[in-house]
């Protein structure tokens, strides 16, 4: 590959294969440019956090995780082996900072511009998977827009919950709350033990892997070089160490006129070796996928004080969540999944789990205030960032792919980027 910059065809290397990098090619390659994609894994492989997540798109989850109130559950949920949350106790001046700039952001004001930003990607993102799938009969496979319940156990969780709708609604996001009637005709024969429901009703969902792998499909139909297997090492520096001129590959070495990194959680310790400070922790999650059993839910459902998220698909049944900040570890907790199906027979007691086709373990990106890093890196002139999407990255991806096409073409980019400045925590 070689590289040319300004208004001709440039040459790109994006290296993560995950939702993040592949829609990140996508646009790129839509605008015209020669673009190659490596993953060190297989494209859709279980390494990958876009693999075997709840794919929960659409514009319910926009809430930042440092909100109001959050901090006096995380330490009740710390000290529980089943619960959602769990910080791995260590030494770590990055965990340390990101916990201080995560703190600094539990407050009204900061958790309401970040709602704000993130709600406003979530529907372009929409928009573009609506559009993509319109065109495109392998994605739309792995597309549905059925709605998605929000429900909640506790009455102090629904109230909360009700006295945010009208924001939600003035939003624009179509909100509504649910009496028991309408749960049991929307959900007949489904026993939920909650004490109210909400409905968006533009709750929609990707099927995973299914998706990425129609994805990095379709980007090599439209000319992108997909390659797996391939582990970037290193990086030469070129131009007096203002650009970089090589990747090291366990493939071999590329040069590209410009380099994305959209590597997930591991993106720091590839931006480290560039001397670029992200302030990203690894925060791990568990999905369960069993055969469906008789009275599940047809449409997807947030159990919103327990954390899990519950996706029907097909003939099988998917429920996840956990937040461990436990480093870029992918081992499995036993404890902790039976904490996340513990959680889901409390919302719905009559189902029945036991017939378990697999467990799966990811590692989200997250940033202390829930907004990616996307932008250029000083002092590196070809090099873009695009990570850190933490729990919501299947419904950010597609406008980030966008943002860093246009940023990388050198056009006016649709959304405001300072929010997502890759230095606004001042490490970068
Ligand atoms: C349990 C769970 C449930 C979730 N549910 C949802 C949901 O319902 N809705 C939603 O929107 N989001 C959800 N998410 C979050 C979502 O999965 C992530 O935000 C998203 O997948 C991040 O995509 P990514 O492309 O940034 O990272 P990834 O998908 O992790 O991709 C990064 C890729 O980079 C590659 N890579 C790493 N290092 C290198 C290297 N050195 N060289 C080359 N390649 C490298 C990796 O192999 C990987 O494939 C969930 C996450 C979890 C864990």
């Amino acid at each position: 590959m070689a590289g040319q910059a300004g208004g001709r065809q440039l040459d790109v290397l994006v290296v993560g294969g995950g939702v993040v990098g592949l829609f990140c090619a996508y646009y790129l390659r839509s605008s015209g440019a020669d673009v190659t994609v490596i993953d060190a894994g297989p494209v859709g492989g279980p390494q990958s956090c876009s693999s075997g997540n709840t794919g929960f798109v659409g514009t319910q989850g926009a809430t930042p995780l440092a909100e109001p109130g959050v901090l006096s559950s995380a330490m009740r949920w710390l000290i529980s082996p089943r619960s959602p949350l769990r910080i791995k106790p260590r030494l770590s001046g990055e965990l340390a900072s990101w916990l201080w700039q995560f703190g600094r952001r539990c407050n009204e004001a900061d958790a309401r511009a970040c709602y704000g930003v993130l709600l406003e990607m979530k529907r372009r993102s929409l928009e573009i998977l609506t559009q993509a799938c319109r065109e495109r009969p392998s994605l739309a496979a792995t597309f549905a827009a059925p709605g998605m319940i929000v429900a909640f156990k506790t009455a102090s969780g629904f109230e909360r919950a009700c006295r945010s709708v009208p924001l939600a609604i003035a939003r624009g996001v179509p909100l509504r709350v649910l009496s028991d009637a309408d749960l049991r005709a929307l959900e007949p024969g489904v026993e939920f033990d909650v004490c109210g429901a909400l409905l968006n009703a533009e709750g929609a969902t990707l099927r995973t892997p299914e998706f990425v792998v129609a994805l990095a499909e379709v980007l090599r139909e439209m000319g992108v070089e997909v390659i797996g297997q391939a582990r970037v090492t290193g990086f030469e520096v070129a131009g007096g160490g203002r650009a970089i001129g090589r990747v090291r590959t366990t493939a071999g070495d590329f040069a590209a006129g410009e380099v994305v990194i959209a590597a997930g959680a591991w993106s720091a310790r590839l931006a480290r070796q560039l001397g670029i400070g992200l302030l990203l922790q690894p925060a791990k999650g568990y999905t369960v996928t069993v055969d469906t059993p008789p009275a599940a839910p047809r449409l997807p459902v947030l159990l919103s004080e327990g954390k899990v998220a519950l996706m029907p698909l097909g003939g099988r049944l998917r429920f996840g969540g956990t937040l461990e900040l436990a480093g870029l570890d992918t081992s499995v907790s036993r404890r902790r999944v039976d904490g996340i199906t513990a959680t889901v027979r409390s919302y719905l007691p009559g189902l029945d789990l036991t017939a378990t086709r697999q467990v799966w373990s990811g590692l989200r990106a997250c940033t202390p205030d829930s907004l990616p890093f996307i932008g250029r890196c000083a002092p590196h002139q070809n090099l873009t960032v695009a990570c850190g999407h933490g729990y919501i990255g299947m419904g950010l991806a597609p406008v980030t792919g966008r943002l860093v096409a246009q940023l990388i073409a050198g056009e006016q980019a649709e959304m405001d980027l300072a929010s997502f400045r890759v230095d606004r925590f001042g490490s970068g």
